[in-house]
């Protein structure tokens, strides 16, 4: 963990990133809070407050929270560590940066209103408390199940890179249509989901970390809320094209498919039995 919270380096950026709105998404089925309203008073604030953070205001170094990031993170450490020796290969644990404002990483600069995000070109995961705290002073939300499960996510994308599968996306990604490029976006995300999923399974086997009614609980309302509906309703606004990670109902049927098998293998996005099917 590198903690860069406080080292702030100017003002910009826009939009959640792909962990903002899955994080946005658990928050609201646990407050039952309209998550446009969460959006709207996430994004605000972030339009310059954050940047003005410094190290004298910063958290300190082994506060709540990012105690429990490194809980969480050892916790996939250990999950993957043993997945990936069954399959005879060697996990090579993520750097996860905590910054507040803003932060410089090897895919560009991020901001706090992007929200957590994953940098295949460093391996590190980039997580901002500031938005997990802001969620957390005005909402009240009980947030460890979505955090916890923000972090598997993006943890996810680190497994996608170290077994080459985000290199291979990417690579075909330039020799399709922009329609088709977003969908196997689409089929990478799910994929993150599915593997958060994996993880999930063995922290509550082995670990009880996770309640896991709790994860159903929540996975099931998400169902009530797509991400159509979501886009429909923002006016076009807060939702660029990029954000496309799938409908609720995909989202959530991929993260419990790697709930319940607790095993990498059954989160083929990609195959013939994948995405399209649950469309
Ligand atoms: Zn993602």
């Amino acid at each position: 963990v590198e903690d860069r919270r406080g080292l702030s380096i100017g003002k910009g950026g826009a939009g959640l990133g792909c962990g903002g709105l899955l994080l946005l998404l658990v928050i609201s089925l646990i407050t039952g809070v309209n998550p446009l309203e969460l959006l709207n008073q996430v994004q605000e604030p972030d339009q310059g407050g954050y940047s003005e953070t410094d190290r004298t205001t910063a958290p300190q170094q082994n506060d709540e929270m990012s105690q429990f990031v490194r809980t969480v993170l050892a916790d996939t450490e250990e999950a993957w560590q043993q997945t990936f020796q069954q399959m005879g290969r060697r996990y090579e644990e993520p750097t996860l940066v905590l910054f507040s404002g803003n932060v410089q990483s090897a895919c560009g600069f991020g901001s706090a209103a992007v929200g957590p995000f994953y940098c295949p070109a460093d391996g590190k995961v980039y997580l901002d408390l500031s938005f997990f705290q802001a969620l957390d002073r005005r909402f009240g939300a009980p947030g460890d199940f979505a955090q916890a499960y923000v972090i598997a996510h993006e943890v996810g994308h680190h497994v996608q890179n170290l077994l080459g599968i985000s290199e291979q996306v990417h690579l075909q990604q330039q020799r399709v249509s922009q329609q088709d490029a977003n969908e196997l976006s689409v089929r990478l995300e799910l994929q993150a989901d599915c593997l958060a999923g994996v993880w999930g399974h063995n922290a509550n086997r082995s670990r009880q970390l996770l309640e896991s009614g709790d994860v159903e609980e929540g996975l099931n309302a998400a169902a009530a809320i797509g991400d159509d509906v979501l886009q429909q309703r923002a006016g076009g606004r807060v939702v660029p094209e990029s954000w496309t990670h799938g409908s609720s109902k995909m989202r959530v049927e991929w993260f419990r498919r790697g709930l319940q098998a607790g095993n990498p293998s059954v989160c083929d996005t990609f195959g013939s039995g994948g995405v399209g099917q649950t469309e």
